[in-house]
């Protein structure tokens, strides 16, 4: 395998050999060691000496089921810290394939016109006019009528090359659309900082990934399969209903948070419920079950289309749905649609951007409910780079600062994504703590607190909360690594074999004797690099804390407020330093 490194101010490329402390990790792993290794503290998340790095996980490019997961690794220019923003769509398979260890971005440079292609000869920087100001829609028609229709291409729309922090990268979905991303962090600023427009994966002739042991991967990948598949979740829900078959579950939880966090029940939630999605998609010609890339086979993603039958948005996630309907009051599933197909052509985060406007609610620039007004933000302002428009795109923390709103869901200038903290206890625990900012997936306890997966916490309750998080967000960081979707932590959670069985398939790829220990020891390593990587980005404990909100609303129905000590919250890092 290779590492490619690639400085914009210099315009040169270089092609590394991977070294030996690098070779066992990949994804997440990969990229916060570089970051860890590679950029000065001091840089500034959007200047020349801030890098970027794109790592398939270890297992990308194989027959692994729903293996094909993407880390992007940056400082943040959101949260101020480290980053891992984890995509699905077809890079982290193509680069897999193509036996491409990592793709490291440097320096800055912006003419309008840098893109970088990746094939079997390796990777080159060219120059490709008329793409400058294009959304992602048409950026990606654009860059495939050049190499090729079968290429995976990733970009960054308007709002990164505006370097806005609430900007994503977005990646070709199977079916060449913009809508799976590197949502989280504001990464698309970064890479707009670097005047880089977009990547270019060709997988023609590609190598294919070096098996060392193939019977005994396909003996363990097939198990691995069978895991899956046969959990009531990653089997059966998410490709009946998708994640949005969660508002439903969470409102009655009365975890969904509702008018910016104003209460965990939504009057109207049933209007924006994965039921409800899948009735209209049906209707619609559209597709209830989608895979990001090939080889999912738990597919929660969709194709949604508009009353004519025509393709409008995909991969439209229960945070999406949450963030601009329960969240905003809006209880309308086309309305909701538009701002999801906005956020993936302009590339903004759906989590942040939607607590943005809950925010902008609160603030009084529109009223809460109002459809209209949402459209007209993206319209008039985000998409054409307004004053308030980059305000907007720049999340949720900068725009309440701004206007002076007390009510600001965030952690480390991350916005508070679709799980109320007070409601679903094992969460927040994780939003407080995480080394990402707030972020659900660093360590998703609502498997125990509300899905019952892996065990039973109360989510009302402080009880075991601090443990679960930490246990999570370990397990979180190893499977990261892997280029394994989170999903599969279902089907893991509940089944003993499932660790066991990725173990397996990494022994049989690369020849080597892992045990599931390992896998935990790995985890927690990544835990201490991000951890100790914040720190000297000037991270203390006292930014492991919720809005003071959480700790003084009680939140209906419940009635419950965030109420863990300082010291409990410490605890979930005091052995990960
Ligand atoms: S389960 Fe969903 S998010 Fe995960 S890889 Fe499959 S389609 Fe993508």
């Amino acid at each position: 395998m290779k590492i490619y490194r690639v400085n914009l101010n210099t315009e040169e490329v270089k092609t590394e050999e991977v070294p030996e402390s690098y070779a066992p990790l990949g994804g997440r792993a990969l990229t916060s060691q570089v970051i860890s290794d590679e950029v000065d503290p001091g840089a500034h998340p959007l200047g020349e000496n801030n890098k970027l790095v794109f790592a398939p996980g270890l297992l990308s490019g194989t027959r692994a089921p729903s293996s094909g997961r993407l880390s992007v690794g940056s400082i943040s220019p959101l949260t101020g810290g480290i980053k891992e923003s984890n995509a699905g769509g077809t890079a982290a398979q193509y680069f897999g394939k193509l036996n491409i260890k990592a793709l490291i971005v440097e320096g800055a440079k912006d003419d309008g016109k840098n893109v970088l292609v990746v094939n079997k000869d390796g990777v080159k920087l060219e120059k490709v006019d008329g793409l400058k100001g294009l959304g992602n829609y048409e950026a990606g028609d654009k860059l495939r009528e050049k190499y090729g229709k079968n290429v995976s291409v990733m970009t960054i729309g308007p709002a990164g090359e505006h370097k806005m922090t609430a900007a994503s990268i977005a990646v070709s979905d199977i079916d060449k659309n913009p809508a799976r991303a590197a949502g989280r962090g504001g990464l698309g600023a970064v890479m707009g900082s670097k005047g880089l427009k977009a990547i270019v994966i060709d997988d023609t002739d590609a190598p294919g990934v070096v098996m060392h042991d193939e019977d005994a991967f396909k003996k363990a990948s097939k198990k691995f399969s069978k895991i899956i598949l046969d959990h009531p979740v990653s089997g059966e829900a998410l490709r009946n209903y998708g994640t949005a078959v969660l508002i439903n579950i969470l409102n009655e939880a009365g975890g969904l948070p509702t008018k910016n966090f104003e209460s965990g029940r939504y009057d109207k939630a049933d209007d924006t419920s994965g039921e409800t999605m899948v009735d209209i998609i049906k209707k619609r010609g559209g597709k209830a079950s989608h895979s990001c890339h090939p080889g999912c086979i738990m597919g929660c993603s969709q194709i949604y289309n508009d009353e004519d039958g025509n393709y409008f948005t995909a991969g439209f996630e229960y945070e999406t749905v949450w963030a601009f309907g329960a969240n905003c009051l809006i209880n309308d599933m086309d309305a909701i649609a538009y701002y999801d197909r906005c956020c993936d052509d302009i590339g903004l985060d759906t989590i942040e951007t939607g607590v943005t406007m809950g925010v902008a609610m609160e603030a009084g620039i529109i009223e809460f409910g109002d459809k209209d007004g949402v459209k007209r933000l993206f319209d008039e302002e985000i998409r054409k780079a307004t004053p308030l428009g980059r305000l907007l795109g720049s999340g949720s923390k900068v725009t309440g600062q701004t206007y002076g709103v007390t009510r600001v869901p965030e952690v480390k200038g991350q916005g508070i994504p679709a799980y109320d903290p007070r409601a679903v206890k094992g969460v927040g625990v994780t939003y407080a703590t995480s080394t990402q900012g707030a972020d659900h997936t660093a360590g998703y306890s609502v498997t125990a607190n509300i899905l019952k997966v892996g065990g039973e916490v109360d989510p009302l309750k402080k009880e075991g909360q601090t443990e679960l998080s930490k246990n999570l967000q370990v397990a979180t960081a190893a499977i990261d690594s892997t280029g394994l979707c989170l999903f599969v932590a279902f089907a893991v959670l509940d089944n003993e074999e499932a660790v066991p069985t990725i173990v397996d398939m990494l022994n049989a790829q690369y020849g080597i004797s892992l045990t599931p220990d390992d896998v935990t020891e790995l985890g927690k390593q990544i835990l201490k690099v991000e951890r100790n990587y914040n720190k000297k980005l000037g991270f203390t404990r006292e930014d492991d804390r919720m809005p003071e909100f959480f700790q003084k609303e009680k939140l209906p129905p419940h009635d419950v407020t965030f109420d863990f000590t300082d010291e409990e919250l410490d605890s979930v890092y005091q052995d990960l330093e």
